[in-house]
């Protein structure tokens, strides 16, 4: 890293000391935009790369709820509002034991990024809370999200900060926190998405993070002659992104052999069945590793990580940030793969990601491959503002049409800047392009 980007780095680093997952994606971001400062003076000038490393707001609140048992409950809450330079903050809700500031700033900062590669007008949050939704009842769930969003509807608004889902979250928990908004608020406005059908839900958002991931790997695989035809293709998790990536790699020619939850992984050479693991994770809500007592001739392995072990020549990581280390890079290349795009944010640990790219393995970073579920969040609040709702079809095309171009810009840019074929140089700049020149544009006291 240049002196500047590295002066600016260590205090970061100097300033958030207990922030791992922050640091990390800072630090990956900042590193790749070194031909970036190296070119453009008025934004070293502006201030632009010390101002972006920044929240613009962060807000850490109680959430205090009453379980089935009576006893009373507190978790902490979070919003991270980053950037708004390009449009009203958008990121989604994580609920999940893990969850902590470090988390859900790295999340944010990813974010804006993510966001400006899509086209359309939206900034950069995320938030969340420590909640632990497994084992708890309806009730429960519902109590928490109401006591949640008591809180966060001071934060938010269809022309401020449009929440959306995340790990943990899903249309239940969204159907919960938009009653609760719209009661404390009585008005009725695209404040969230990934909303039910009847009440201002877009057709393809449910689908939209794993189709468009593929719709990516598609691009990857075109511009070197190949394509997800009878290959073999890997899936970490079974949770939203995951069950919609094994759809649209089938539809598209792949086999898909693998899949994952955090306590295990199973492998059916031929091919997962996606009914079964729709009915466990999106009717039964149990361990994939049930999967074996509906399914002959599959096997059940305990230990997630363990999944990289299978051969394949696409792989999907889709469950969790991390998750794939050097050792499973090893062991992926060394087993034939060819390509490798991230459903997940940051799955892919950083000495993994240089491994994988040193090895000429086609590598899709997250805040690319993974954009298309908040590109359908911004058709949602397009078709919300119209007040209309577009077919499936139309959304799909959509999705399509920006993940295409999202390839195409990042892979432009990692040309121009010197990088060809590094789509993670290429995404960043692309990203970070458009949202440091509107806040060039909009002044220093912003
Ligand atoms: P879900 O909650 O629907 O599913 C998460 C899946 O990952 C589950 O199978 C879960 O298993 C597994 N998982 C969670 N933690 C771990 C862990 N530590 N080790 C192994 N597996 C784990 O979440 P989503 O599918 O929505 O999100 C998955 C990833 O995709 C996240 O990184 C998210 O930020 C990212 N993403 C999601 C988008 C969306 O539209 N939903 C958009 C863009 C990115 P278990 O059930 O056992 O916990």
């Amino acid at each position: 890293m240049s002196t500047y980007l590295q002066g600016l780095m260590d205090a970061v680093t100097a300033k958030n000391p207990h922030e791992p997952e922050f640091l990390q994606a800072a630090g990956e971001v900042l590193a790749s935009l070194e031909p970036v400062a190296a070119k453009r003076q008025d934004l070293v000038d502006a201030g632009v790369f010390d101002r972006i490393v920044e929240p613009e707001r962060a807000v850490i609140f109680r959430v205090s709820w009453v379980d089935d048992s009576g006893k009373v409950q507190v978790n902490r809450g979070f919003r991270v509002q980053f950037n708004s330079a390009i449009g009203p903050y958008k990121g989604g809700l994580r609920l999940h034991p893990s969850v902590t500031l470090s988390v859900v700033k790295f999340l944010g900062f990813e974010q804006i990024f993510k966001n400006s590669l899509t086209g359309l007008p939206m900034g950069g949050g995320k938030g969340g809370s420590d909640f632990d939704p497994k084992g708890k009842s309806d009730g429960e769930i519902m109590r928490f999200c109401q006591s949640f969003m008591t809180e966060l509807q001071r934060h938010i608004g269809q022309f401020t900060d449009v929440p959306a889902g995340d790990i943990g979250v899903g249309g239940r928990e969204i159907g919960y926190l938009f009653g609760q908004y719209k009661r404390l608020r009585n008005e009725f406005t695209g404040v969230l998405t990934g909303k039910g059908l009847s009440f201002g839900g877009s057709l393809a958002r449910t689908e939209a993070t794993g189709y468009g991931l593929c719709y990516f790997m598609r691009e990857m695989l075109a511009a070197v002659g190949k394509s997800f035809k009878g290959q073999h293709v890997v899936i970490s998790g079974s949770g939203n992104v995951a069950i919609y990536a094994h759809q649209k790699a089938t539809q598209l020619g792949g086999k898909v052999v693998a899949m994952s939850d955090s306590a295990g992984y199973i492998y059916d050479p031929r091919g997962v069945d996606l009914d079964v693991i729709q009915q466990l994770k999106e009717v039964e809500r149990v361990r994939i590793s049930e999967y074996v007592n509906r399914v002959r001739g599959a096997e059940y392995h305990e230990g997630s990580a363990g999944i990289w072990s299978i051969p394949c020549q696409i792989a999907l990581p889709c469950a969790t940030q991390n998750e794939l280390d050097l050792e499973s890079a090893k062991t992926l290349v060394k087993n034939g793969l060819i390509a490798l795009a991230e459903g997940a944010n940051m799955p892919t640990q950083p000495d993994a990601v240089e491994y994988l790219q040193q090895s000429g393995i086609l590598f899709g970073p997250g805040k690319a491959s993974n954009a298309g579920g908040v590109a359908v969040s911004g058709l949602e609040m397009c078709q919300n503002s119209l007040r209309r709702s577009w077919s499936f079809e139309e959304v799909d095309g959509y999705l399509d049409e920006i993940m295409r171009d999202i390839y195409a810009s990042s892979a432009a840019a990692a040309a121009e800047y010197g990088a060809p074929g590094n789509l993670v140089a290429g995404a960043n700049i692309a990203g970070f392009l458009k949202v440091a020149d509107a806040m060039l544009a909009q002044g220093i006291a912003y």
